[in-house]
């Protein structure tokens, strides 16, 4: 976003005006952070904010400040449509495209000519509805993002201790607690100033991450057991079947960072994940690499997804069984950038 483009939104931020917040699909700690965030620093300026998610997010992410006042379009698409539709702005956080937001696309696509849409996002490829578009593939998170958009906006000082609390959830489930590659020593200059705001570090680590169930901990047991190692091609998958799941009570967020494991597998450097949803009928697909084989291609022409070149996802309509076959024919090609020289 140019200078110019800041001053235009800090002119139409200078009036009280009705503003949707809306983070993707299956919202993670960045989308739901990044919302809350600029859900109290608008609603501090006497803004009528609310965010609206397409569907619910994970457990472990509901002790957010805000999280109450989530709303989700699913359960109630009639209040959640009238709200949007009298809405002068609708900031779109942390995705790239319509498509990302299930049962919500049609009702954003109609706003298109009367709303003034703002994305936030670091996905690659922005689809192009956004009048004020800050895309930048280079940041850690969309919340690292909202950062800087508020230093932009000249308003850090109005950064209090609950937009704190949200940008540091953000960022620390988006960099892996700050291990993966794109976090830099911006992201922990950053950090810094969001503890002397007021987050609470090793409470929010603490509230996030040692929060499990006794049956996700079984259930990681199983993926465990069911992880399989291609030597040969530097990769490791899993899979996850319904009835897996069923045995194990799963819930939403459940197998969050299951794929991680795969990757921590001394000489992988590609892992997968794949987790049967035989409600949806489909097959729900996460990838994970080190270096530079990049998963965000790969999701794109195999399992119409996308994401990041480390961190993607994507969809099979396929068995469990068919998509693993196709997933092991198709690695096959890639074996000269499967190698651990990346
Ligand atoms: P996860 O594997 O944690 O669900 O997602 C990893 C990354 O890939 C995230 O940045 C997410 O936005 C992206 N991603 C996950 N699933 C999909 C998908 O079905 N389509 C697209 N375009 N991106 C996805
Ligand atoms: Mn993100």
């Amino acid at each position: 976003m140019t200078k110019e483009n800041y001053t235009a939104l800090k002119t139409l931020l200078a009036k009280p005006q009705q503003i949707t917040l809306v983070p993707h699909q299956n919202p993670d700690g960045d989308a739901i952070g990044a919302c809350l965030a600029l859900f109290f620093f608008l609603s501090q300026k006497q803004h009528h904010v609310k965010v609206i998610a397409p569907n619910n997010y994970p457990d472990f992410l509901k002790w957010m400040p805000g999280s109450e006042e989530v709303v989700f379009f699913e359960d109630n698409p009639k209040e959640a449509t009238k709200f949007i539709e009298n809405s002068k702005l609708i900031f779109t956080l942390d995705f790239n495209s319509f498509s990302r937001i299930g049962q919500m696309q049609q009702c954003l696509e109609k706003q298109k000519n009367s709303a003034t849409f703002v994305m936030i996002d670091h996905h690659q490829s922005p689809d192009d509805y956004a009048k004020f578009c800050y895309s930048d593939v280079s940041m850690s998170s969309t919340c690292e993002m909202v950062y800087h958009f508020i230093e932009n906006l000249q308003e850090t000082a109005n950064i209090n201790k609950e937009i704190a609390t949200c940008l540091y959830t953000g960022i620390m489930t988006d960099t892996g607690s700050f291990r993966f590659p794109a976090t830099s020593s911006t992201t922990h200059q950053i950090i810094a100033k969001l503890i002397d705001k007021g987050a609470e570090n090793s409470k929010i680590h603490q509230q996030t991450l040692d929060n499990n169930s006794y049956n996700r901990m079984q259930l990681l047991g199983v993926a465990l057991n069911n992880l399989k190692i291609i030597p040969a091609l530097h990769t490791a998958y899993i899979t996850l079947s319904q009835k897996e799941l069923d045995d194990h009570h799963f819930k939403k967020g459940d197998t969050e960072g299951f794929v991680n494991y795969g990757l921590s597998i001394k000489g992988v450097i590609f892992a997968a994940i794949f987790i049967e949803n035989t409600h949806e009928g489909i097959v729900k697909i996460s990838l994970r690499s080190k270096g530079n084989f990049d998963v965000n291609s790969f999701a794109r022409e195999h399992f119409n997804g996308g994401g990041h070149i480390n961190a993607a996802g994507g969809r099979s309509q396929k068995s469990l069984t068919e998509t693993i076959a196709y997933f092991e024919k198709t690695i096959k090609n890639y074996k000269l950038l499967l190698t651990d020289e990346n």
